[in-house]
């Protein structure tokens, strides 16, 4: 697909609100780790009043049921549930950035919960889209621990529960957020049926996410890694996606599109090293909605991760939300960093025989 193409896309689908669903708890405030914790209450609150205060036409609200122990389950070891299920009513540090507060673990339970009710929703009809708002987030969480402030994975959780007990059979995560999603990648490391792709800064926290780290056995191809220079904005994320996302989803063409929407890839943010905006962010989602609405009969959940810088969060959000209700998207006003090429080179090289890039 060409560059013309790609504006073509993006300038001419058509505007027609969609029903998209918000899922937030408020129970998930009484997740509060530390008052110097980034991973803060304040970050939903934020999203939230930015969703409420001015609602986006199209959209509308509903709570998910916290997460049964059987589907937490299909992601995380027995010893790990029951390590975070011992903790509840407590205060305590699971690693140097993980900790729980006397609400974490109902919150975390609600998370899960409302992830696999986004997914759930979309794929029986019940709503054209969604965008689960939760802490804490999942991205990090691996099979046997917490980590990075995550407890559990929610949207491995929501994938596993829609391969499982939804019917669906190819489902494509998408991760942007800053970091790279290592607990979801160990999640599907193996499965051909679940495509990671995982934009981050990279030598960054937690470390892995390299180009080579492709998955193994039959989930050989199917883990996506783009590590990226710190500093790219909303140009080269967009020639990205262009140039690597849309081939790959074209060929893989999954039948349940989801995305870790962490926003700590803005260029505000105090923990990120990226330059993305509010328009980038819109950009980006707009591309998966199409790749959602090609294959998937328009089947979409966003699950949020980071992001912590309250004001570039709200907007990032409520930009993505924006694009869910069927807004256009806009064309990036920076010019496209050139070390952008060198990033679609190299995952083209060593995807080559799995993907048409
Ligand atoms: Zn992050």
């Amino acid at each position: 697909m060409n560059a013309h193409t790609i504006a073509w896309l993006v300038y001419h689908h058509p505007a027609m609100p969609s029903d998209v669903l918000l899922l937030y708890d408020e129970a998930m405030l009484a997740h509060d780790p530390h008052p110097d914790h980034p991973e803060r209450p304040d970050r939903l609150r934020a999203v939230r009043d930015a969703l409420q205060q001015q609602p986006v036409p199209g959209t509308r609200w509903g709570v998910g049921p916290p997460a049964e122990r059987e589907a937490i389950a299909r992601v995380h070891s027995a010893a790990h549930i029951d390590r975070i299920e011992s903790l509840r009513g407590q205060t305590a540090a699971l690693d140097v950035d993980t900790a729980v507060s006397p609400g974490s673990v109902q919150a975390a339970h609600l998370a899960a919960g409302a992830a696999i009710d986004a997914v759930t929703a979309v794929v029986d009809g019940r709503a054209a889209r969604a965008f689960a708002l939760v802490r804490p987030p999942g991205h990090h969480a691996e099979h046997n621990r917490a980590m990075g402030f995550c407890l559990f994975n929610n949207i491995a959780i929501a994938a596993a529960h829609a391969r499982a007990k939804l019917g669906c059979e190819r489902i494509l995560i998408v991760d942007w957020d800053v970091h790279h999603g290592n607990g979801t990648q160990q999640a599907f490391y193996r499965d051909s049926n679940v495509l990671f792709f995982s934009t981050h800064q990279s030598p960054f926290y937690p470390g892995t996410g390299a180009v080579d780290e492709t998955g193994a056995d039959d989930g050989i191809g199917y883990t996506v890694n783009v590590p990226l220079p710190p500093g790219l904005g909303d140009a080269a994320y967009r020639a990205i996606f262009a140039q690597l996302l849309i081939p790959i989803a074209d060929s893989f063409a999954p039948d349940l599109v989801l995305v870790s929407a962490g926003f700590d890839s803005h260029r505000n943010d105090p923990i990120g090293g990226m330059m993305v905006t509010e328009q980038g962010f819109a950009s980006l989602c707009a591309v998966v909605r199409d790749i959602a609405d090609r294959h998937a009969n328009g089947r979409l959940a966003l699950i949020l991760e980071g992001g912590y810088d309250l004001a570039a969060l709200a907007g990032s959000v409520r930009a993505c939300v924006e694009i869910l209700a069927g807004s256009a998207a806009r064309p990036p006003n920076d010019r496209c960093d050139p070390r952008s090429d060198t990033v679609v080179d190299l995952v083209r090289r060593v995807h080559a025989g799995t993907w048409p890039l």
